[in-house]
């Protein structure tokens, strides 16, 4: 099977490397233009890459190191619900059922070590996770009745994982080298430097793999209904596959010449960014370990620490937004350090109707936008290439791709859904604001969190099926940061022994975190000490 991938881009180097390696009797070409750049942002990501560089071999820590990448906990969103200074941090943590609380409990209860006793509470695999469907309990049912029994206090973040209180304090879950969490665990993710990631897959695994790599622009695309024939280079020269992957971003340079239906998120307001790299002042102070996600007046910022320099950047509407106070807020709060001019972006919300079609298959932004927030991007190309490994590998090129394309449009528009309500259930002030709330109202954005919640796409197994990204106690845990009344929130028929199991968990939890972090070291100095010292990579 010759597969041609269009763009040398993150998206583009992760498909072709992984489709190489993962893919036998396959030959994989990567065209990428030497005057068209990559977009340059994109570099808040979440466990998807965690997972996927782990699957293809790759050592977190040299990765890391290679690329002035550092560990992310989760992502603190600040001044959403009215803008008072409150911040609401969503770390990487699934739903888990009664019998793996028991487990964990009782390993846990086996050692008087207690960083040890703290990693057997975490110590969960991606079967304990399927466990926690739509039917069964899961921890949040029992979290919500708890906290309708005024048993537990409202700071959902604490209550199922040590990570939200290594964030707020900056400390890195270690002792001497030995992590808290695994490379597979499904705990943290990363900030990457979006000018290098792609280069590194490249180098360290497209390459070695056997990955043709074409430097050329690609002039004109050959096509018959759905199908690309040829793509004609600047040189002349034709080239033909079997499956053609458009990972040209914005540019669409496959997509644009085919006859494609998309779906418009006219509700979501996002679309524009200025974006800027910024240095530190003080690494030691503001390099922290959670991407910061801080609403504006005009729409929000996304403030990404890197080991060697931040990545910033202003998200607003063209319509609803004022750019002039857009660019001033910016500048005044968030630029005294650029390395650079604010650069603007701009893209259309929308997605394909059909992602794979004909031999064309389209990976990444050229595949469909909504907006940065919450790191999604990266998620959807990791879905993507997982699906499409999967269904090369069992129907090859002439594969059926309705239930590829359904696994798209389903997580496109969970996404599309999950950050609009991040606008619209806020009590911030001005007129952005105020049209944001008038559309939650308008379409009961309060009964759509409870709806997620209980969706069986919303499941951790939904999510390994590809239908969404954003997990059902996300959305719980949004409708307490944006200080929604939860009351009518839906509990399950569960004895009173079972809420003592479960609320005798979530105390030792809290206590063998705030113990063990006592000894922690400080997020940054780790970073220095263990992961950078002696690295040679510049700025
Ligand atoms: C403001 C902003 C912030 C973002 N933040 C995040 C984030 O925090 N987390 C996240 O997960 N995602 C984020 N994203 C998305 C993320 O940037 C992208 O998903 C990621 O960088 C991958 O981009 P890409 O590889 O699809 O495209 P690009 O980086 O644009 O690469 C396009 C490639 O196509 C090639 N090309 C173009 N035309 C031709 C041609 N004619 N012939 C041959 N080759 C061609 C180019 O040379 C280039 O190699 C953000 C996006 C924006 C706009």
């Amino acid at each position: 099977m010759k597969i041609v991938v269009v763009g040398g881009g993150s998206a583009g180097w992760m498909t072709a490397s992984y489709l190489q390696k993962k893919l036998s009797n396959t030959n994989v070409t990567l065209v990428e233009s030497p005057k068209v750049s990559t977009i340059g942002v994109g570099e808040s990501v979440t466990v998807h890459v965690t997972r996927f560089i782990s699957d293809l071999g790759i050592d977190e820590k040299h990765m890391m190191r290679e690329t002035g990448s550092v560990y992310k906990f989760g992502n603190n969103f600040v001044g959403w619900d009215t803008g008072a200074g409150e911040s609401e941090l969503f770390p990487f943590r699934w739903n888990i059922t009664l019998n793996d609380i028991k487990k964990v409990m009782k390993s846990s209860e086996s050692t008087n070590d207690t960083f040890q006793a703290l990693k057997l509470l975490h110590n969960y695999t991606l079967g304990t996770y399927f466990h926690a469907n739509a039917v069964t309990s899961r921890f949040t049912d029992y979290w919500l009745e708890l906290y309708k029994q005024n048993r537990i206090n409202n700071d959902f973040g604490c209550s199922f994982g040590g990570y939200d209180y290594f964030s707020k304090h900056e400390k890195m879950p270690a002792r001497d080298s030995e992590h808290l969490f695994e490379q597979k665990g499904l705990q943290h993710a990363y900030h990457i430097n979006a000018e290098k990631f792609g280069e590194y897959m490249k180098t360290h695994v497209g390459l070695p793999a056997g990955v043709k790599h074409v430097v050329a622009h690609i002039d004109k695309v050959a096509v018959s209904g759905n199908n690309v024939q040829h793509l004609t280079l600047e040189s002349g020269e034709q080239i033909i596959a079997d499956l053609f992957i458009d990972c040209s971003g914005f540019n669409r340079v496959l997509v644009k010449h085919l006859d494609k239906q998309w779906k418009y998120y006219d509700l979501n307001p996002a679309d524009s960014a200025m974006v800027c790299q910024v240095n530190y002042d003080d690494p030691e102070k503001d390099l922290v370990n959670h991407t910061l996600s801080i609403a504006q007046d005009q729409g929000w910022v996304f403030d990404i620490s890197l080991f060697h320099r931040k990545g910033t950047g202003y998200i607003y509407s063209s319509d609803l937004s004022n750019e002039q106070q857009v660019v001033k807020e910016y500048t005044d709060n968030f630029l005294a350090n650029a390395r650079m001019e604010p650069r603007k972006i701009t893209w259309e919300k929308k997605r394909l109707q059909k992602s794979a079609e004909g031999n064309v298959v389209a990976i990444g932004m050229s595949n469909g936008f909504v907006e940065p927030m919450e790191a999604n991007l990266f998620a959807i190309i990791i879905n993507g290439i997982w699906h499409l490994s999967d269904t090369l590998d069992r129907q090859g090129t002439k594969a059926d791709w309705n239930s590829y394309n359904i696994k798209m449009s389903d997580t496109y528009d969970d996404i599309a859904d999950f950050v609009l309500v991040h606008y619209t259930l806020s009590n911030r002030k001005g007129a952005f604001w105020d049209e944001m709330r008038s559309i939650g109202k308008q379409h009961n954005h309060k009964q759509l969190l409870i709806e997620k919640y209980k969706d069986a796409r919303n499941t951790f197994l939904g999510a390994g099926q590809g239908h969404s990204i954003f997990v059902d106690y996300m959305w719980l845990q949004l409708a307490l940061g944006w200080k929604l009344n939860i009351d009518n929130w839906p509990t399950k028929n569960i004895q009173n022994h079972d809420l003592d199991i479960v609320e005798s968990y979530i105390n030792s939890m809290e206590n063998k975190t705030i113990e063990c972090a006592k000894d922690f070291p400080n997020n940054y100095q780790y970073l220095k000490d263990k992961i950078f010292n002696g690295s040679k990579i510049t700025y």
